[in-house]
């Protein structure tokens, strides 16, 4: 969270916008990739700054309208396009509006009857628990919404954080952490492992381990993928496998994110698979014969 000289150093590789994302937006605010949902961008602040952040092109710049004022064009392309079944708020915090305008965005959301899923990407519950009031536990309990947590540590499970969560548990709402990779700060079987198992203690299910985007001046912070790799190998199997989280990369240039993990299929041939298991031994499953 703090900043560091090191930042000042840009790589060959660093990209401003890492995971492409300007080049999927059909309308300000709205990054339209997979077929069935869509990332929409709330607005531009957030309850404190993530060093690492792959948005930072657009967060905190003072550049990007509220969603209050790009509402009625979001949601013509979100009626429009009957094929978009799941939208992801982000941001910036979307928990950084107050209860009046989250609530008139949800409802804008909801009465589209062709979106049945709808989630919250926030980081307020790390940053900013006290704002997890119960009067905004109702709100998100009323639309339905999951939420989608980001925690780095489990030196961030704090007592507040805590209760924060358990609130949100305790009112119904889905709960679910996302991670991203840090070097020096993560990158550890230990580090990880007692984050997954704290986040499990308070009910959020890891969901996403992400390798570290590329952003400008952040290569300090970023570990290669095979590091990544072989700390996912020592939790799969070894570990509640509701607390290994799947490790992504978001491919650079707008591919998305696709799963990384170690081999696990050795061989597949004349339909017998080859499985190598967390314990490193190989086993063999035979495909169903057809009848003749
Ligand atoms: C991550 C992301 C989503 C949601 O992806 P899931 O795999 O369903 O969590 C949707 N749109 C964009 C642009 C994203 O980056």
């Amino acid at each position: 969270m703090i900043p560091r000289q090191e930042e000042l150093i840009v790589s060959s590789t660093d990209l401003v916008d890492p995971c492409g994302e300007d080049s999927d937006t059909p309308v300000p605010g709205l990054v339209h990739r997979y077929p069935d949902r869509v990332l929409l961008l709330a607005l531009d602040s957030c309850a404190a700054y993530c060093r690492y952040c792959t948005r930072s092109r657009l967060v905190s710049q003072g550049e990007m309208h509220p969603v209050t004022r790009r509402l009625d064009a979001i949601i013509a392309y979100l009626e429009e396009h009957t094929e978009v079944r799941d939208v992801l708020i982000s941001g910036g915090d979307p928990l950084l509006m107050s209860d009046e305008p989250l609530d008139n965005l949800l409802r804008r959301l909801r009465g589209i009857p062709h979106l049945e899923f709808i989630r919250i990407g926030s980081r307020v519950p790390s940053f900013l628990p006290q704002r997890i009031t119960p009067e905004l536990v109702v709100l998100l309990r009323k639309h339905r919404v999951w939420l989608s947590l980001h925690f780095c540590h489990v030196r961030e499970l704090t007592p507040e954080v805590a209760q924060a969560c358990d609130r949100l548990a305790d009112g119904g709402i889905p709960l679910g952490s996302q991670t991203v990779l840090l070097k020096g700060v993560n990158d550890s079987e230990e580090a990880l492992k007692n984050l997954f198992h704290g986040l499990l203690k308070l009910r959020v299910r890891p969901y996403y381990l992400y390798q570290c985007d590329p952003v400008v001046g952040t290569a300090h912070l970023r570990t290669s993928v095979q590091t990544g790799i072989d700390l996912i190998s020592k939790l799969r199997g070894h570990t509640t496998g509701y607390a290994v989280p799947t490790y992504v990369i978001d491919a650079p240039g707008g591919g998305g994110k696709v799963p990384i993990q170690a081999e696990t299929l050795v061989a597949y041939e004349n339909g017998t698979a080859t499985v190598r298991n967390w314990a490193g031994k190989t086993y063999t499953y035979a495909d169903p014969v057809e009848a003749i």
